[in-house]
Protein backbone atom coordinates (compact mmCIF):
# COMPACT_ATOMS: atom_id res chain seq x y z
CA UNK A 1 0.00 0.00 0.00
CA UNK A 2 1.65 3.06 -0.86
CA UNK A 3 0.33 6.96 -1.14
CA UNK A 4 2.41 8.90 -3.35
CA UNK A 5 2.66 13.23 -3.22
CA UNK A 6 3.98 15.28 -6.46
CA UNK A 7 5.88 18.14 -4.98
CA UNK A 8 6.28 20.70 -7.47
CA UNK A 9 8.96 23.72 -7.26
CA UNK A 10 8.74 27.26 -7.41
CA UNK A 11 11.08 29.46 -9.89
CA UNK A 12 13.85 29.34 -7.77
CA UNK A 13 13.58 25.37 -7.16
CA UNK A 14 11.88 25.65 -3.72
CA UNK A 15 9.29 23.43 -3.13
CA UNK A 16 5.61 24.44 -2.99
CA UNK A 17 4.92 24.52 0.65
CA UNK A 18 1.42 22.95 0.25
CA UNK A 19 3.56 19.56 -1.13
CA UNK A 20 4.58 19.48 2.91
CA UNK A 21 1.09 20.37 3.64
CA UNK A 22 0.43 17.16 1.80
CA UNK A 23 3.09 14.65 3.23
CA UNK A 24 2.57 15.88 6.78
CA UNK A 25 -1.60 14.99 6.61
CA UNK A 26 -0.47 11.47 4.64
CA UNK A 27 1.48 11.02 8.10
CA UNK A 28 -1.40 11.32 10.13
CA UNK A 29 -4.07 9.23 8.53
CA UNK A 30 -1.60 6.85 6.25
CA UNK A 31 -0.23 3.65 7.48
CA UNK A 32 1.04 2.65 4.22
CA UNK A 33 3.99 3.78 2.62
CA UNK A 34 4.59 7.45 2.12
CA UNK A 35 6.66 8.47 -0.98
CA UNK A 36 7.53 11.79 -2.30
CA UNK A 37 8.30 12.40 -6.24
CA UNK A 38 10.44 15.27 -6.84
CA UNK A 39 11.50 16.20 -10.43
CA UNK A 40 14.19 17.52 -10.48
CA UNK A 41 16.96 18.28 -13.45
CA UNK A 42 20.68 15.89 -13.35
CA UNK A 43 22.40 18.78 -12.15
CA UNK A 44 20.01 20.55 -9.72
CA UNK A 45 21.00 21.13 -6.09
CA UNK A 46 18.00 19.47 -4.28
CA UNK A 47 19.87 18.75 -0.91
CA UNK A 48 17.38 21.48 0.68
CA UNK A 49 14.42 19.79 -0.52
CA UNK A 50 15.16 16.83 0.63
CA UNK A 51 15.97 17.66 3.82
CA UNK A 52 12.72 19.17 4.17
CA UNK A 53 10.88 16.09 2.67
CA UNK A 54 12.75 14.24 4.85
CA UNK A 55 11.27 16.05 8.00
CA UNK A 56 7.57 15.49 7.40
CA UNK A 57 8.21 11.73 8.38
CA UNK A 58 8.16 10.25 4.45
CA UNK A 59 9.40 7.34 3.91
CA UNK A 60 11.12 7.18 0.27
CA UNK A 61 11.68 9.82 -1.99
CA UNK A 62 11.88 9.14 -5.96
CA UNK A 63 14.03 12.05 -7.56
CA UNK A 64 12.30 11.73 -11.28
CA UNK A 65 15.62 12.93 -13.15
CA UNK A 66 15.45 14.64 -16.44
CA UNK A 67 16.96 17.97 -17.50
CA UNK A 68 13.33 19.06 -19.52
CA UNK A 69 12.29 19.27 -15.49
CA UNK A 70 13.88 22.93 -15.43
CA UNK A 71 10.75 24.74 -15.20
CA UNK A 72 7.32 23.72 -15.58
CA UNK A 73 5.90 22.37 -18.86
CA UNK A 74 2.54 21.18 -18.90
CA UNK A 75 3.98 18.50 -21.17
CA UNK A 76 7.01 17.44 -20.11
CA UNK A 77 5.56 17.19 -16.18
CA UNK A 78 2.70 15.44 -17.42
CA UNK A 79 4.48 12.66 -19.62
CA UNK A 80 7.28 12.24 -17.11
CA UNK A 81 5.38 12.04 -13.90
CA UNK A 82 3.16 9.34 -15.98
CA UNK A 83 6.27 7.71 -16.56
CA UNK A 84 6.95 7.04 -12.81
CA UNK A 85 3.39 6.80 -12.18
CA UNK A 86 3.77 3.58 -14.01
CA UNK A 87 6.71 2.31 -11.86
CA UNK A 88 5.66 3.08 -8.63
CA UNK A 89 1.89 2.53 -8.95
CA UNK A 90 0.67 4.39 -5.73
CA UNK A 91 -2.72 3.22 -4.50
CA UNK A 92 -3.36 7.32 -3.90
CA UNK A 93 -1.68 10.02 -5.58
CA UNK A 94 -2.13 13.53 -4.14
CA UNK A 95 -1.30 16.84 -6.25
CA UNK A 96 -0.78 20.55 -5.02
CA UNK A 97 -4.46 22.55 -6.24
CA UNK A 98 -1.37 25.43 -7.09
CA UNK A 99 -1.79 26.83 -10.95
CA UNK A 100 0.84 24.09 -12.00
CA UNK A 101 -0.94 21.63 -10.08
CA UNK A 102 -4.43 22.03 -11.14
CA UNK A 103 -3.19 22.39 -14.71
CA UNK A 104 -1.36 18.90 -14.26
CA UNK A 105 -3.50 16.75 -12.23
CA UNK A 106 -6.36 16.30 -14.84
CA UNK A 107 -4.37 15.53 -17.52
CA UNK A 108 -2.51 12.77 -15.59
CA UNK A 109 -6.20 11.33 -14.53
CA UNK A 110 -7.44 11.47 -17.86
CA UNK A 111 -4.44 9.52 -18.83
CA UNK A 112 -4.72 7.21 -16.42
CA UNK A 113 -8.42 6.60 -16.62
CA UNK A 114 -8.40 7.45 -12.97
CA UNK A 115 -11.15 10.12 -11.04
CA UNK A 116 -10.19 13.19 -9.21
CA UNK A 117 -11.19 14.64 -6.81
CA UNK A 118 -10.42 18.40 -6.84
CA UNK A 119 -9.94 21.25 -4.25
CA UNK A 120 -10.06 19.30 -1.82
CA UNK A 121 -10.12 20.22 1.98
CA UNK A 122 -10.09 17.16 4.21
CA UNK A 123 -8.50 13.80 3.51
CA UNK A 124 -9.13 10.44 5.46
CA UNK A 125 -9.38 6.42 4.84
CA UNK A 126 -12.70 4.48 5.11
CA UNK A 127 -13.19 1.64 6.33
CA UNK A 128 -12.27 -0.29 3.39
CA UNK A 129 -8.99 1.77 3.30
CA UNK A 130 -9.98 3.80 0.50
CA UNK A 131 -9.20 7.50 -0.02
CA UNK A 132 -12.23 9.44 1.19
CA UNK A 133 -11.53 12.87 -0.28
CA UNK A 134 -14.11 15.84 0.76
CA UNK A 135 -14.45 19.53 -0.82
CA UNK A 136 -17.22 22.02 -0.74
CA UNK A 137 -20.34 21.55 -3.31
CA UNK A 138 -23.24 23.10 -4.54
CA UNK A 139 -21.64 26.65 -3.94
CA UNK A 140 -20.28 25.60 -1.16
CA UNK A 141 -23.45 25.29 0.77
CA UNK A 142 -22.56 21.21 0.95
CA UNK A 143 -19.35 18.82 1.57
CA UNK A 144 -19.31 16.43 -0.20
CA UNK A 145 -16.78 13.16 0.83
CA UNK A 146 -16.01 11.25 -2.79
CA UNK A 147 -14.34 7.97 -3.23
CA UNK A 148 -13.28 7.53 -6.58
CA UNK A 149 -13.29 3.27 -7.64
CA UNK A 150 -10.03 3.50 -10.22
CA UNK A 151 -6.77 3.48 -8.62
CA UNK A 152 -4.38 5.61 -8.21
CA UNK A 153 -7.38 7.25 -6.20
CA UNK A 154 -6.51 11.05 -7.31
CA UNK A 155 -6.86 14.14 -5.51
CA UNK A 156 -5.78 17.81 -5.48
CA UNK A 157 -6.02 19.58 -2.57
CA UNK A 158 -6.00 23.38 -1.70
CA UNK A 159 -2.73 24.89 -0.37
CA UNK A 160 -2.57 26.28 3.47
CA UNK A 161 -5.47 24.03 4.31
CA UNK A 162 -3.04 21.37 6.02
CA UNK A 163 -0.23 22.40 8.58
CA UNK A 164 3.45 21.38 7.84
CA UNK A 165 3.98 19.14 11.16
CA UNK A 166 6.19 19.58 13.63
CA UNK A 167 9.61 18.65 11.53
CA UNK A 168 10.84 14.91 12.27
CA UNK A 169 14.42 15.23 12.56
CA UNK A 170 14.97 11.36 13.02
CA UNK A 171 13.46 10.40 9.85
CA UNK A 172 16.31 8.54 7.19
CA UNK A 173 13.81 8.15 4.00
CA UNK A 174 14.38 5.89 1.01
CA UNK A 175 15.90 7.86 -1.57
CA UNK A 176 15.88 6.81 -5.22
CA UNK A 177 16.82 8.24 -8.41
CA UNK A 178 14.57 7.65 -11.46
CA UNK A 179 15.57 8.77 -14.86
CA UNK A 180 12.76 9.91 -16.72
CA UNK A 181 12.80 9.30 -20.75
CA UNK A 182 11.38 12.47 -22.32
CA UNK A 183 14.43 13.12 -24.90
CA UNK A 184 12.51 12.12 -27.82
CA UNK A 185 9.05 14.62 -27.30
CA UNK A 186 9.41 18.35 -27.81
CA UNK A 187 6.81 21.08 -26.54
CA UNK A 188 5.42 23.56 -28.73
CA UNK A 189 4.73 25.48 -25.70
CA UNK A 190 7.87 28.08 -24.91
CA UNK A 191 7.86 30.77 -22.52
CA UNK A 192 8.06 34.51 -23.64
CA UNK A 193 8.82 36.03 -20.40
CA UNK A 194 8.27 35.36 -17.16
CA UNK A 195 7.03 38.61 -14.55
CA UNK A 196 7.71 38.69 -10.75
CA UNK A 197 4.95 39.77 -8.90
CA UNK A 198 5.64 42.78 -6.74
CA UNK A 199 4.52 43.08 -2.87
CA UNK A 200 1.67 45.17 -4.34
CA UNK A 201 0.29 42.73 -6.42
CA UNK A 202 0.46 39.71 -4.63
CA UNK A 203 -2.24 37.87 -3.78
CA UNK A 204 -3.78 38.03 -0.35
CA UNK A 205 -3.17 34.36 0.15
CA UNK A 206 0.79 35.00 0.28
CA UNK A 207 0.15 37.84 2.64
CA UNK A 208 1.67 37.32 6.41
CA UNK A 209 -0.81 40.40 7.53
CA UNK A 210 -4.59 40.79 6.39
CA UNK A 211 -6.61 43.29 7.68
CA UNK A 212 -10.09 42.03 6.27
CA UNK A 213 -13.06 44.08 6.11
CA UNK A 214 -16.58 42.81 6.73
CA UNK A 215 -20.10 44.71 6.44
CA UNK A 216 -19.57 46.39 9.47
CA UNK A 217 -16.66 47.83 7.39
CA UNK A 218 -19.38 48.60 4.36
CA UNK A 219 -19.80 52.61 4.91
CA UNK A 220 -16.88 53.99 2.72
CA UNK A 221 -15.56 56.51 5.53
CA UNK A 222 -14.85 53.17 7.47
CA UNK A 223 -13.74 51.08 3.99
CA UNK A 224 -10.86 53.91 3.81
CA UNK A 225 -9.88 53.52 7.55
CA UNK A 226 -9.72 49.76 7.43
CA UNK A 227 -7.35 50.00 4.31
CA UNK A 228 -5.63 52.52 5.88
CA UNK A 229 -5.03 50.72 8.77
CA UNK A 230 -3.83 47.90 6.60
CA UNK A 231 -1.46 50.22 4.42
CA UNK A 232 -0.01 51.87 8.30
CA UNK A 233 0.78 47.82 9.16
CA UNK A 234 1.88 46.64 5.75
CA UNK A 235 -0.58 44.46 5.75
CA UNK A 236 -3.29 42.96 2.46
CA UNK A 237 -6.82 43.92 2.31
CA UNK A 238 -9.21 41.59 2.33
CA UNK A 239 -13.12 41.13 2.97
CA UNK A 240 -15.30 38.55 3.61
CA UNK A 241 -18.30 37.86 1.07
CA UNK A 242 -20.75 40.43 2.24
CA UNK A 243 -18.53 42.74 0.52
CA UNK A 244 -18.09 41.38 -2.24
CA UNK A 245 -22.29 40.34 -2.90
CA UNK A 246 -22.58 44.77 -2.43
CA UNK A 247 -20.36 44.75 -5.58
CA UNK A 248 -18.29 46.71 -3.32
CA UNK A 249 -15.05 44.19 -4.13
CA UNK A 250 -14.20 41.15 -6.64
CA UNK A 251 -13.52 38.14 -5.21
CA UNK A 252 -10.45 37.65 -5.77
CA UNK A 253 -10.15 39.34 -2.51
CA UNK A 254 -12.70 37.29 -0.36
CA UNK A 255 -11.97 34.94 2.63
CA UNK A 256 -13.63 32.33 3.00
CA UNK A 257 -15.34 28.99 1.52
CA UNK A 258 -16.50 29.99 -1.35
CA UNK A 259 -13.26 32.38 -1.58
CA UNK A 260 -9.33 32.37 -1.01
CA UNK A 261 -8.12 30.44 2.03
CA UNK A 262 -5.35 32.34 3.63
CA UNK A 263 -3.20 31.45 6.58
CA UNK A 264 -1.04 34.64 7.69
CA UNK A 265 1.04 35.22 11.35
CA UNK A 266 -1.72 38.17 11.76
CA UNK A 267 -5.46 38.06 10.99
CA UNK A 268 -7.35 40.60 11.72
CA UNK A 269 -11.10 40.70 11.18
CA UNK A 270 -13.04 44.45 11.09
CA UNK A 271 -16.94 44.32 11.10
CA UNK A 272 -17.37 40.64 10.04
CA UNK A 273 -19.76 38.23 12.29
CA UNK A 274 -17.93 34.89 12.00
CA UNK A 275 -19.78 33.31 10.18
CA UNK A 276 -18.64 29.58 9.56
CA UNK A 277 -18.11 29.80 5.78
CA UNK A 278 -15.63 32.62 6.56
CA UNK A 279 -14.12 31.06 9.36
CA UNK A 280 -13.65 28.03 6.72
CA UNK A 281 -11.36 30.61 5.06
CA UNK A 282 -9.11 32.00 7.62
CA UNK A 283 -9.38 29.40 10.54
CA UNK A 284 -5.95 28.47 10.83
CA UNK A 285 -4.36 31.95 10.57
CA UNK A 286 -1.53 32.39 13.56
CA UNK A 287 -2.97 35.01 15.74
CA UNK A 288 -6.99 36.25 14.93
CA UNK A 289 -7.70 39.71 16.34
CA UNK A 290 -11.27 40.47 16.01
CA UNK A 291 -12.84 43.86 15.99
CA UNK A 292 -16.33 43.96 16.56
CA UNK A 293 -18.93 46.18 18.01
CA UNK A 294 -21.12 43.28 19.12
CA UNK A 295 -19.53 41.42 22.42
CA UNK A 296 -21.32 38.12 21.31
CA UNK A 297 -19.85 37.86 17.40
CA UNK A 298 -19.34 34.67 16.99
CA UNK A 299 -15.89 35.84 15.82
CA UNK A 300 -14.74 36.31 19.20
CA UNK A 301 -14.80 32.79 19.63
CA UNK A 302 -11.55 31.52 17.55
CA UNK A 303 -10.26 35.59 18.07
CA UNK A 304 -7.29 35.43 20.52
CA UNK A 305 -7.24 38.93 21.13
CA UNK A 306 -10.88 40.92 20.58
CA UNK A 307 -11.50 44.35 20.53
CA UNK A 308 -15.45 45.28 21.40
CA UNK A 309 -15.97 48.75 19.82
CA UNK A 310 -17.45 50.88 16.96
CA UNK A 311 -14.77 50.76 13.90
CA UNK A 312 -14.78 54.06 13.27
CA UNK A 313 -13.86 54.95 17.06
CA UNK A 314 -11.30 51.77 16.98
CA UNK A 315 -9.56 52.60 13.89
CA UNK A 316 -8.34 56.01 13.90
CA UNK A 317 -6.85 55.69 17.61
CA UNK A 318 -4.98 52.62 16.09
CA UNK A 319 -3.76 54.24 12.78
CA UNK A 320 -2.68 57.59 15.22
CA UNK A 321 -0.83 55.14 17.83
P1 LIG B 1 -22.35 40.18 8.87
O1 LIG B 1 -22.62 38.76 9.21
O2 LIG B 1 -23.50 41.05 8.54
O3 LIG B 1 -21.55 40.79 10.10
C1 LIG B 1 -21.24 42.15 10.23
C2 LIG B 1 -20.60 42.34 11.58
O4 LIG B 1 -20.14 43.66 11.68
C3 LIG B 1 -21.54 42.08 12.73
O5 LIG B 1 -20.98 41.14 13.63
C4 LIG B 1 -21.69 43.44 13.41
O6 LIG B 1 -21.78 43.35 14.81
C5 LIG B 1 -20.39 44.12 13.01
N1 LIG B 1 -20.50 45.59 12.94
C6 LIG B 1 -21.48 46.34 12.35
N2 LIG B 1 -21.17 47.64 12.42
C7 LIG B 1 -19.98 47.72 13.05
C8 LIG B 1 -19.12 48.81 13.40
N3 LIG B 1 -19.43 50.07 13.11
N4 LIG B 1 -17.96 48.53 14.08
C9 LIG B 1 -17.62 47.26 14.40
N5 LIG B 1 -18.40 46.22 14.06
C10 LIG B 1 -19.54 46.43 13.38
N6 LIG B 1 -18.80 34.46 3.63
C11 LIG B 1 -17.49 34.77 3.54
O7 LIG B 1 -17.00 35.70 4.19
N7 LIG B 1 -16.68 34.05 2.71
C12 LIG B 1 -17.11 33.01 1.97
O8 LIG B 1 -16.33 32.42 1.23
C13 LIG B 1 -18.49 32.66 2.05
N8 LIG B 1 -18.99 31.62 1.34
C14 LIG B 1 -20.32 31.29 1.48
C15 LIG B 1 -20.83 30.18 0.80
C16 LIG B 1 -22.16 29.84 0.94
C17 LIG B 1 -22.71 28.66 0.21
C18 LIG B 1 -22.99 30.60 1.77
C19 LIG B 1 -24.43 30.21 1.95
C20 LIG B 1 -22.50 31.69 2.45
C21 LIG B 1 -21.16 32.07 2.31
N9 LIG B 1 -20.64 33.18 2.96
C22 LIG B 1 -19.32 33.45 2.88
C23 LIG B 1 -21.50 34.13 3.66
C24 LIG B 1 -21.54 33.94 5.16
O9 LIG B 1 -22.52 32.98 5.48
C25 LIG B 1 -21.89 35.26 5.84
O10 LIG B 1 -23.12 35.73 5.36
C26 LIG B 1 -20.83 36.35 5.66
O11 LIG B 1 -19.55 35.85 5.96
C27 LIG B 1 -21.15 37.50 6.59
O12 LIG B 1 -20.25 38.54 6.30
P2 LIG B 1 -19.94 39.61 7.41
O13 LIG B 1 -19.41 38.95 8.62
O14 LIG B 1 -19.07 40.63 6.74
O15 LIG B 1 -21.35 40.31 7.65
Amino acid sequence: MSLAVLCLKKRDNELEQVALELLSKAKKFYDGEIIALLPATNSSDEASNIEKLSKTGVNKIFLLKNDKFEKYSTLYYKTGILQALEKIKPDIFLIGATVNGRDLAPRIASALGAGLTADCTDLSLNDDGKLAATRPTFGGSLMATILSRTTPQMATVRPRVFKVAEPDLNNKPVIEELQINIDSIEDKVSELDFVQKTFEDASIEDAQIIVAAGKGAAAPETIELVKKFAQKIGGKFAVSRSLVDLGLFKNDIQVGQTGKTVTPQIYIACGISGAIQHIEGMKNSETIIAINSDKEAPIFKIADYGIVGDLNEVLPKLIEG
